[in-house]
């Protein structure tokens, strides 16, 4: 230990701790009191590139946490689906942690996938395997994530939904987990355990902001029957996703145009479906442009022509 570092060391106990990316080492930094107010910036990097021993990483850093910079590109969500492999989590009523976690979690990327664009999703686990806890803060700190979530299944007795932040956050960390909280409780409509703070090492390891949910209790009759229920699961990972779309502004895919039976009849027109039938069936077609005119009136003739067409379809 050189003077540089013992130095760190004494400021930062007098400082006020904060959540960063400490690469493998501690994981506070801080803005020493007795620094004046002018050279706090400078002091504040300078502090930085001791720990981090990397002058751009730690200015990428610094941009990050006050936000002077816009998301550019894709909002990047790194799903963390809890245990797997030696560890299945907890155990319960014929069910496993490990293999309720990792469900939830496909599901949540399905989702955001299919329904919503501007976000890319990655999971710390794609199947039953193990990948340890500081392992996983590891892979969304190197991939530069902008939000980190971790799946989980409550035991020990209780019952309900519950959420986990680090203690000590940047305040849009609060504000992401009252989203996601609020819309899961929405969705779910069971006990709300309230949200609450823990120092769990994926919470503690992630540079960024980063959230742990609890998804019921496996150990509980109810709670198990639930979540033996897929469509239970479809449910707790809408709540999710529909926090995760609030939370990041998260826009939706432009519905894809369906085409209707004719060029004058969109899907969109109240009697489409009808008008595809008739015309399926052959008891309807199109007009010589190709055209059906959906508001010309029908003569009797016309009339007589479509009835005796059913007539045959249906008496040969
Ligand atoms: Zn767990």
């Amino acid at each position: 230990m050189d003077g540089t570092v013992g130095l760190f060391i004494m400021t930062i106990s007098f400082g006020i701790p904060f959540k960063t990316d400490g690469d493998g080492g501690p994981l506070y930094f801080s803005v020493p009191f007795s620094v004046p107010r002018k050279g706090i910036i400078q002091h504040f990097l300078w502090q930085i590139t001791l720990f981090t021993w990397n002058v751009r990483d730690c200015i990428d850093k610094f941009k990050k946490m006050i936000c002077i910079t816009g998301r550019g590109g894709a909002m990047k969500l790194m799903l963390d689906p809890g245990h797997g492999g030696h560890d299945p989590g907890a155990v319960a009523h014929g069910l496993r942690e490990k293999d309720l976690t990792l469900d939830i979690a496909q599901r949540i990327r399905h989702m955001l996938e299919a329904e919503y664009e501007g976000v890319e999703v990655r999971l710390t686990r794609e199947s039953d395997t193990d990948v340890s806890l500081s392992q996983r803060a590891r892979m969304a700190n190197q991939w530069g994530a902008d939000f980190f979530l971790s799946i989980h299944v409550n035991a020990g007795g209780g019952t309900g939904w519950e959420s986990y932040r680090f203690p000590s956050v940047p305040a849009r960390t609060v504000t992401y987990q009252d989203i996601i909280h609020a819309e899961v409780i929405r969705e779910v409509q069971v006990t709300d355990r309230g949200k609450k703070t823990a120092n769990f090492v994926v919470l503690r390891e992630t540079a960024m902001p980063a959230l742990l949910t609890e998804n019921l209790f496996i150990d509980n009759a109810q709670d198990a029957a639930r979540l033996k229920d897929a469509a239970f699961r479809e449910k707790l990972a809408r709540g999710h996703v529909a926090g995760l779309a609030k939370a990041f502004g998260l826009k939706r895919k432009e519905a894809p145009v369906v085409p209707g039976p004719f060029p004058d009849v969109p899907s969109s027109h109240w009697a489409a479906e009808a008008i595809q039938v008739v015309k399926d069936a052959g008891l309807m077609t199109g007009r010589e442009d190709g055209s059906f005119g959906p508001n010309e009136p029908v003569t009797r003739a016309q009339m007589a022509v479509i009835l005796a067409a059913l007539l045959k379809k249906i008496y040969g």
